[in-house]
C-alpha cells in the first residue's frame, strides 16, 4: 500500500475483543495488512515523531499514566521493540522495567506485589518487558505454583488493572506473535552473531519444545483478559518493521485519544513580573 491515509487503524484490526475466545495458534504472525516494507519509513518516522511530542505533553500535564505490558515467546521482539519504538521517548518521564524470574523476596510475597511497586506514576509511561502475565504463562507451563492458584489469576489480574484504570492509568498490551520457524531464525542469528549472542540460552531451546504449551496459556490469557479498561492487541511480528509500524501507530494513536495538555499558565501575583 503506497499511502496509508485510508487504511483502518491498526489498533481495530489488532484489539482483541473483550470477551472473545482467541486461539494464539492460528493468528497469522506475518500478516502486514496491505503495507510494504519499502513504504512504510516515512509512516514510522512521522508516527515516532507523533508519539514523542505527546509523552512530552502527557509528562508535562503530569496527571495520567500510561502502562505498555511487551509480552511473547523468547525473539519475539520485546526488546527490539523497546529500542525501535520507544527511543524517541523523552528518559524524563519514562522508565522500562523487564520482569525475570522473582527474586527469593519476591516470592516470599504475592505475584503482584513487585508489579505494583512499579506501575507508572503520574506523567509517566512505564513499559513492562514482560509482566504479571508471566504468573499465569511460564508458571502455568511448568506448573511453578498448582492450578487452583494459576486459574483464579486472570480474574485477579482483571481486576488489578482495572483498579490501575479507575485510578488514571491507560493500559495497552501487546502480545508479540512470531511463527516457531521465524524463532529458529532468530536463535540461529543470535547464536551465530557475537554482539547478539548474549541474548541466547540454552534453556531458550527447552523453551520452544513446550511452544503449543505457551500456545494455550497465551491464548487464554488473550482471551479472558483482553477487557476495556485493558485490552490486548496481538501485533504479527514476524516482520519487524511491520511490529515496529503497529506498535508505534498505536501507542501514538492512544496518546493522542487522551489529548494531555500542557498546564496553563499561572497568574502572577500583581506585583511581581518576569524581567
Ligand atoms: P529474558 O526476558 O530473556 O531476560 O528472560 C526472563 C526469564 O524470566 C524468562 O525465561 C521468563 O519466563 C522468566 N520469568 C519471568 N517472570 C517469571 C515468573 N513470574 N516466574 C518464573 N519465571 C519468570
Ligand atoms: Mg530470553
Amino acid at each position: 500500500m503506497a499511502s496509508s491515509r485510508k487504511q483502518r487503524p491498526l489498533r481495530d484490526l489488532l484489539r482483541v475483543k473483550p470477551g472473545s475466545k482467541v486461539d494464539a495458534a492460528k493468528l497469522d504472525p506475518g500478516e502486514t495488512y496491505g503495507y510494504r516494507k519499502d513504504d512504510v519509513a516515512p509512516k514510522l518516522a512521522a508516527d515516532l515523531e507523533r508519539l514523542a511530542a505527546l509523552q512530552e505533553r502527557l509528562w508535562a500535564e503530569h496527571k495520567r499514566r500510561l502502562l505498555i505490558v511487551l509480552q511473547g515467546m523468547d525473539a519475539s521482539g520485546k526488546d527490539g521493540t523497546i529500542k525501535h519504538v520507544m527511543t524517541g521517548l523523552h528518559p524524563l518521564g519514562c522508565r522500562v522495567i523487564g520482569f525475570g524470574v522473582p527474586s527469593a523476596e519476591e516470592l516470599a510475597h504475592d505475584y503482584l506485589w513487585r508489579v505494583h511497586q512499579v506501575v507508572p506514576g503520574d506523567g509517566e509511561i512505564a513499559i513492562f518487558n514482560r509482566s504479571h502475565y508471566e504468573d499465569v504463562l511460564v508458571v502455568r507451563v511448568h506448573d511453578l505454583v498448582p492450578k487452583s492458584r494459576w486459574s483464579k489469576r486472570y480474574d485477579q489480574i482483571n481486576a488489578f488493572e482495572q483498579t490501575l484504570a479507575d485510578e488514571g492509568t491507560t493500559i495497552l498490551k501487546f502480545f508479540l506473535d512470531i511463527s516457531p520457524d521465524e524463532q529458529l531464525e532468530r536463535f540461529k542469528e543470535r547464536y551465530d552473531d557475537p554482539t547478539k549472542r548474549w541474548k541466547f540460552k540454552t534453556g531458550d531451546l527447552e523453551e520452544r519444545k513446550r511452544w503449543d504449551d505457551y500456545m494455550a496459556a497465551y491464548s487464554e490469557a488473550l482471551g479472558r483478559c483482553s477487557t476495556e479498561a485493558a485490552p490486548w492487541y496481538a501485533i504479527p511480528s514476524d516482520r519487524k518493521w511491520f511490529r515496529n509500524l503497529a506498535i508505534a501507530e498505536i501507542v501514538a494513536d492512544e496518546l493522542e485519544r487522551l489529548d494531555p495538555r500542557y498546564p496553563a499558565r499561572e497568574d502572577l501575583p500583581k506585583d511581581l513580573v518576569i524581567e
